[in-house]
């Protein structure tokens, strides 16, 4: 019984002595992870679109310092 990597679609045996399961390598191991992180970076590192809208146009930042 073989399912498919989520990250690489390669078909891989189940938990077959697979500690990256339910990825087939560390390799799509980090690339998932990877995928989860940059998506939590992405959203932290541009502009939160949540600030953007409650917060006015004009920097605070300035002010605070
Ligand atoms: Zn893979």
């Amino acid at each position: 019984m073989k399912r498919p990597c989520p990250v690489c679609k390669k078909g891989i045996a189940v938990k077959d002595g697979n500690k990256f399961w339910p990825l087939c390598s560390e390799r799509c191991h980090l690339v998932d992870l990877g995928k989860w992180l940059g998506e939590e970076y992405r959203v932290a590192g541009e502009v939160d679109p949540n600030l953007a809208e409650g917060a006015p146009q004009t920097s605070e930042d300035s002010e605070n310092s």
